[in-house]
């Protein structure tokens, strides 16, 4: 049983009517509204955090195990409701790999991370005993964007608890609802203090991340802010770690069978109506395949409804901002004004409410068009005719960012040996973007630096401390 049954009841207990207000991005209606937060609340934050982690710091790895499974418990009982803002605030489906799929995530992700083997060990031999305890760093100040806005917090959350650190998180001014509500839900289990939210724009973030009594920043979001971030973590000698952006390429070897792998890679490149980091933002194809691949995409395409994220047979939604639709319809224009064939979509209702922007396949185009090789993070996915494979694998490889990359076919072993050759953080065999808790992620170049999930992830959250002797 939740203190929360119903999305009403969730809504009540975060909401603040005089306050910012939040839109649906599928109909223009109000969300609700909530207090922005400014740089003093930063600052009392970090404060109540520095306090709360000396007492939280005594507790053993079980303890804190224990209260990752209660957090999980709490979301997994408020699933509906959390899923319910979700859809309203962010504008993604209920149904397909959407909000209910994410708030399933985030009680996995929390019970997983309490599942993790431990990062200490010893190094021992006839000479030395040496013994390695990963210690908690203190205070970490996570900032997070708007696409999964309370998965991703849970990625920043879980493992920082884990290790026995106390969290400050600043979400996206485009998504404060989602992470208020989840932080409302996971603090009715654990201690005060452990968890904190403040909300505001980037510079309510600065404010965080440059803060001096902030021992490490989680960062998520685009590379132009990371780059910000670790010029302000200098001072203060921050350690950072920065999931960036990404323009994940995904290969097609010659021997697949379209239909058979249409689905997959349709949701790939889709999720979550494109706004997703490590989705498929760039897709090359055999010349021998190129017509029956765009077909059987074009298929998968029809039968995925888009429209409001609460009508449940909705498996796409709108883009979640303005600023963001008018970045894929100025990519997508860019590559119709080239020549470039638009075999659907791309041909957005400008006077219906809402950011919907609808599925496009984009074909015959320029492996330079800006649609491909710049982020696009929308539904809008440019398909590139190859006739050499060493040439597509140097197109994956020539963008200076490295998140993902997949490689599609049926033999399993020559899809291993080309994504041997891809430069990328994980490169997926007939799959693309599928992150699991046990198995670390993290990007290249300029998709950022550091891992998250794992014992690896745990890592990032501690220091180890060498007791030799
Ligand atoms: P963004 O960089 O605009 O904003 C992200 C967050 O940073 C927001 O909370 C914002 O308020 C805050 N911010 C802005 N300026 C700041 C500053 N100077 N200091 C501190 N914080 C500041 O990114 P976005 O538009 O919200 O997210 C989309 C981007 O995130 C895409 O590029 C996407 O690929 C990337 N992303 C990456 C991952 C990953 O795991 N690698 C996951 C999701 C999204």
């Amino acid at each position: 049983m939740s203190e929360y049954n119903t999305y009403e009841e969730l809504l009540a207990a975060i909401t603040d009517d005089s306050g910012q207000e939040v839109k649906n991005p599928a109909t223009d209606e109000v969300v609700g509204s909530y207090r922005v937060g400014s740089v003093a609340d930063v600052n009392e934050a970090v404060a109540k955090a520095r306090q709360a982690q000396a007492e939280f710091a005594k507790l053993s790895d079980e303890e804190r195990c224990d209260l990752l499974l209660k957090a999980a418990d709490a979301v997994e009982a408020a699933a509906e409701p959390l899923a319910q803002l979700l859809s309203r605030e962010q504008g993604k489906p209920l149904n397909g790999p959407n909000a209910r799929f994410e708030v399933g995530a985030c009680s996995g992700w929390l019970r997983a991370t309490a599942s993790f083997e431990h990062p200490n060990y010893t190094a021992v031999d006839d000479d030395i005993t040496a013994k390695v305890h990963y210690r908690p760093l203190g205070v970490v100040g996570a900032v997070g964007p708007w696409n999964w806005p309370m998965m991703i917090t849970v990625w920043q959350i879980a493992p920082a608890l884990r290790m026995g650190n106390t969290i400050v998180v600043k979400p996206s001014e485009y998504t404060p609802l989602s992470v208020l509500a989840l932080v409302k839900v996971i603090n009715s289990v654990l201690p005060e203090g452990l968890v904190q939210v403040v909300t505001g724009d980037g510079e309510v973030g600065a404010a965080l991340t440059a803060h001096e009594d902030i021992d490490k920043i989680m960062f998520t979001g685009s590379t132009a802010t990371g780059k910000k971030i670790v010029e302000s973590s200098a001072d203060n000698l921050t350690r950072v770690t920065l999931e960036l952006g990404g323009n994940d390429a995904g290969i097609l070897l010659d021997d697949v069978d379209p239909q058979a792998i249409a689905g997959d890679l349709f949701w790939g490149a889709f999720i979550n109506t494109g706004q997703t980091c490590a989705a498929m933002k760039r897709l090359y194809v055999p010349e021998s395949l190129y017509d029956s691949v765009i077909q059987a995409l074009a298929e998968v395409a029809e039968n995925s409804p888009m429209g409001v994220g609460t009508e449940e047979q909705n498996v796409l939604g709108p883009l979640q901002n303005h600023a963001q639709f008018e970045i894929v319809d100025k990519l997508v224009k860019a590559a119709k004004d080239s020549g470039a064939r638009v075999v659907m979509g791309g041909d957005p209702d400008y006077d219906a409410p809402g950011n919907f922007y609808p599925t496009t396949l984009v074909a015959d185009i320029d492996p330079d068009n800006p649609l491909v090789v710049e982020e696009q993070f929308g539904p809008a996915l440019p398909i590139i005719k190859y006739t050499d494979l060493d040439w597509a694998i140097e197109q994956a490889n020539k963008l200076d960012v490295g998140l993902g990359s997949s490689v599609w076919s049926a033999d399993r072993e020559r899809a291993r040996e080309v994504a041997a050759r891809l430069e990328a953080g994980t490169t997926w065999i007939n799959s693309h973007g599928a992150v699991d808790p046990r198995v670390p992620f993290g990007g290249i170049k300029s998709s950022g630096y550091g891992v998250e999930f794992g014992t690896e992830g745990l890592k990032g959250l501690a220091y180890p401390h060498i007791i030799n002797g």
